[in-house]
């Protein structure tokens, strides 16, 4: 696995199969995994955020989650060559759970919303024990949210409250959590639950999904504009470092 940095954000370059592939020697050896998605908005927001970066930098999956990063990639001569999308990923995942008989945690979303993804689960993956799940609106503190997943002993913990929420939850409780396997999935339980539509497969086709959810959703409109600064910022970024190994 190579790994690559886009305005200083490291971004592994990795496939589906290669993620999976990876998974049952950390359960074997009880090492923490933890698979974060890498975006064009996080990469432009991640300055803000120093225990994001030293997250990104510690954390052992650095998934490129964006067809924005995939071609600053491409134009600058790396290797990463598809996006690995962070809810097939976690659909991927959800299959080998099933298979293998594991057992997840989910952390985040509306409870409405995680209550419908808990029960798509069920449904979808009946091998896997759902050993608890807490909303991302829970009036727990951090510290009671970590007593619980610690008592629950689950083997994945998927932490879905957007970003910077859930990078720097992690950041802040990933040492103290008794989990093997940890994945940030941002929106990932409003699609599972069937609350929020992927985009038609054009769109993903095209690499256009980005811009379908942003026209869909007045307040990502903004994201509109992240695609192209984000490309001109990285391109800049790598000019000056080209000679940087
Ligand atoms: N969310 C949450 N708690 C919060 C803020 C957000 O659980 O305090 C959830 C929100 O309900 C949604 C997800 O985090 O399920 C964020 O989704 P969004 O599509 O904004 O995130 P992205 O995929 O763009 O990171």
């Amino acid at each position: 696995m190579k790994t690559e940095q886009i305005l200083g954000i490291p971004v592994d370059n990795l496939t589906y199969d290669e993620v999976l592939a990876d998974i049952p020697q950390y359960i074997e050896q009880k090492t923490k995994m933890s698979i974060l998605s890498v975006n064009p908005q996080i990469v432009l927001d991640a300055n803000q955020y120093p225990e994001i970066i030293t997250l990104l930098h510690n954390s052992t999956h650095r998934i490129p989650d964006g067809i924005g990063v995939v071609m600053v990639s491409k134009l600058t001569g790396g290797a990463i060559k598809e996006r690995v999308a962070g809810f097939d990923l976690m659909m991927e995942i959800l299959a080998y759970a099933d298979k293998s008989e594991h057992s997840i945690f989910l952390y985040g979303a509306h409870p409405d919303v995680l209550n419908k993804a808990v029960n798509q689960v069920e449904s979808k993956f009946p091998n896997i024990r759902i050993a608890g799940a807490i909303d991302g609106y829970t009036k727990l503190i951090d510290e009671e949210v970590v007593d619980m997943i610690n008592q629950a002993k689950p083997d994945f913990l998927f932490v879905a409250l957007g970003f910077p929420k859930q990078e720097l939850w992690l950041s802040r409780h990933i040492n103290q959590l008794d989990v093997n396997v940890f994945q940030d999935v941002g929106g990932s339980f409003d699609v599972l639950s069937g609350q929020v539509k992927r985009a038609p497969k054009m769109f993903i086709d095209l690499h256009l999904e980005w811009l379908y959810r942003s026209l869909r959703n007045p307040s990502r409109i903004g994201r509109i504009f992240q695609l192209p600064i984000f490309l001109i910022k990285s391109l800049h970024w790598k000019v000056r470092h080209r000679h940087d190994r």
